[in-house]
């Protein structure tokens, strides 16, 4: 493990984003986050057009500042995906970050 590089930021990034094709919400969590509704319209369009399960980016991922646009909003699983961790690094390695 001391060998692979120290990865303590998210900038530059968004391999985790990248995919995860629509907000990994829990089954009512975008309501009890508040999230707005026009925030939702997206995600459904994207579920609609059977779509959610290609391994493409993320509805609310901004590929140009590499950032979640509605950060605040984000379903628990973002925030448990802790960067160093061994998923981040699958991730990372996955789309070609750290090569
Ligand atoms: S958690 Fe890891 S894979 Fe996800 S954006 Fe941050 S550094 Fe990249
Ligand atoms: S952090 Fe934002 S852009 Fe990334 S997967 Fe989660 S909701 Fe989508």
């Amino acid at each position: 493990m001391s060998d692979l590089p120290v990865i303590d930021s998210c900038d530059d990034c968004g391999a985790c984003c990248i995919r995860t094709p629509v907000p990994p919400f829990e089954p009512g969590e975008e309501i009890t986050r508040d999230v707005p509704k026009d925030l939702l319209i997206p995600i459904r369009e994207r579920i609609a057009a059977d779509q959610h399960f290609d391994l493409i980016p993320c509805v609310w991922y901004c590929e140009e500042s590499k950032l979640c646009r509605h950060y605040d909003y984000r379903p628990a699983a973002c925030r448990r995906f802790e960067p160093g961790s061994d998923a981040c690094r699958m991730s990372r390695w996955d789309v070609g970050v750290d090569i």
